[in-house]
């Protein structure tokens, strides 16, 4: 009989979750490396390096790799031979490890989970409840896996109840091109499949967390239909061209995952979990001897990757004007200089809000450009903690009526924009930028100064003037409203050319 602490297990937890703000899985770069140096596309390529470059910057330096730090989550598998000198229960325990790692003051994490989310969404400053899985098992032990999702990658989760003859492959090739670049590729796909509904997702969530390990399999070959579906996958998803950050390219996926469990004759769940440039999840075992510790990855497990921003375009805000912006070409990247407003959701909705009132915004938009970023809290000396881009499409119904009623001229994000947003953004002679998902504290060392301007009620949702100095982005829709989250995968599938490509 084992018997752990409820301390040794809250601070294994909370020292497992500030691991893994700051250290991507040494499975992940290597695998990422290894498709940086195989990737043709130029565009998808320049995103890899930024990746690499800020998981190296986040190791070093200790600061989240993504500004979007994570719904916690915790699979704890309990040895029923395990006794607890605890007086709370283990969800309340990992909650706890939860509020400590995301408040910590060295390295505060975002706290992005709302209450109430169909309600009031008020902010439960802490990050916490997570949500935490239990399972008992043989043993006496306490065997625990954490991980931290982001919001953009977990809004693409897919789920179908298929008919027993339906394809896989075919329904997942169906999705992957519907996900866009949201959940900021390359990462993983994950697939559960079999059970019920709720054991499909569950399998996808906990294989995501397995090392990638597709290149053994190939070597080894496949030895079942799960591991048949993982090089089928691979090669055909990868085959849609869609590329790092949806920019076109060879590789859109790692590694896929799938795993399987038995299920009804009249049903087959199938789960699809993407895991995004921010994969980050960290395994511990507890046998009693006091808090677990996770073995820090040597730097030298991170590539050296250079940069060449020799052929940007340089670009000042504080002087850009409409007529200016009309030169610019979908795909070409710029560096940003000067004053950039932010806002993002709950400033949208409120400054439309305001202008359907006919009130006064309280910042003026008039030939600015405005960044979706829901910064970290600085720490120390920092102007501004990892500021990297939220998903755009979100805004996308904002975007007319701020296009036309407050002269804004260009907008920063992630990812592509839908047919409103594009079609306003042509309208108005307007164009819409990204910044790479994944690369948060990279581009927040551009950020030299910020204030908060308007909303500060809205915490990290507020709108600050960022102070900036060569930002480096890529046009994604031009002012004639031509996107390169299209150009660019049609590019590369039709290159690839595994897969026929539609003419639209
Ligand atoms: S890498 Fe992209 S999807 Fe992942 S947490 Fe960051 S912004 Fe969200």
């Amino acid at each position: 009989m084992t018997t752990i602490r409820q301390e040794d297990f809250i601070q294994s937890v909370a020292d497992a979750f500030q691991f893994i703000s700051y250290y991507h899985p040494v499975d992940y770069i290597k695998a990422l490396h290894e498709a940086y140096e195989r990737e043709e596309s130029v565009a998808a390529k320049d995103a890899m390096a930024q990746i690499l470059i800020n998981s190296r910057m986040c190791a070093e330096g200790h600061r989240p790799i993504c500004q979007d730090t994570g719904i916690a989550i915790a699979f704890l598998r309990i040895g029923m031979d395990v006794r607890w000198d605890a007086t709370m229960t283990p969800a309340q325990m990992v909650n706890e490890g939860v509020r400590r790692a995301y408040t910590d003051q060295e390295n505060k994490l975002r706290a992005s989970i709302l209450a109430d989310p169909d309600g009031l969404r008020i902010n439960t400053k802490d990050n916490t409840p997570a949500v935490t899985h239990v399972e008992m098992v043989l043993g006496d032990k306490v065997e625990v896996i954490v991980a931290a999702k982001g919001g953009g990658s977990e809004n693409k989760s897919k789920f179908a109840m298929l008919l027993p003859n339906d394809s896989i492959v075919d329904w997942v090739l169906s999705m992957v091109p519907t996900m866009g670049a949201d959940w900021c590729p390359p990462g993983i796909l994950s697939l559960g499949i079999g059970g019920t509904p709720e054991k499909a997702m569950l399998l996808a969530k906990w294989g995501m967390m397995d090392p990638i390990d597709l290149h053994e399999l190939r070597a080894r070959g496949p030895s079942n239909r799960a591991e048949e579906l993982r090089l089928e996958l691979f090669e055909k998803v990868n085959a849609l061209g869609i590329g790092a950050q949806g920019l076109g390219g060879l590789s859109t996926v790692l590694d896929v995952k799938v795993n399987d469990y038995p299920t009804h004759a009249a049903s087959k769940p199938v789960a699809l979990l993407p895991n995004c440039a921010a994969t980050r999840h960290a395994h511990f075992v507890l046998d009693g001897s006091g808090p677990a510790h996770i073995e820090p990855p040597s730097l030298e497990d991170w590539p050296r990757v250079a940069l060449d921003f020799s052929t940007s375009r340089r670009v000042n805000l504080d002087a850009v004007t409409r007529e200016e912006v009309q030169a610019w070409k979908s795909g070409e990247r710029l560096l940003l200089s000067g004053k950039l407003l932010t806002g993002r959701d709950a400033a949208h909705k409120r400054l439309t809000e305001m202008l359907a009132r006919g009130e006064q915004l309280p910042v003026d938009f008039s030939n600015r450009f405005i960044y979706y970023v829901g910064p970290v809290d600085p720490v120390r000396d920092e102007a501004v903690g990892p500021a990297g881009p939220t998903t755009a499409s979100r805004m996308d119904r904002f975007t007319e009526p701020l296009l036309a009623q407050t002269g804004l001229l260009g907008m920063v994000g992630k990812s592509e924009r839908g047919p409103i947003a594009i079609e306003a953004i042509a309208k108005h002679r307007a164009v819409y930028c990204i910044a790479v998902g994944g690369a948060a504290y990279l581009v927040s060392k551009a950020i030299r100064a910020a204030k908060v301007l308007a909303f500060a009620d809205l915490g990290m949702e507020a709108i600050y003037e960022f102070d900036v100095k060569d930002m480096p982005v890529t046009v994604a829709v031009d002012a004639g409203g031509n996107s390169v989250h299209k150009s660019g995968p049609a590019t590369w599938r039709a290159k690839i050319g595994k897969i026929p490509v539609a003419i639209a």
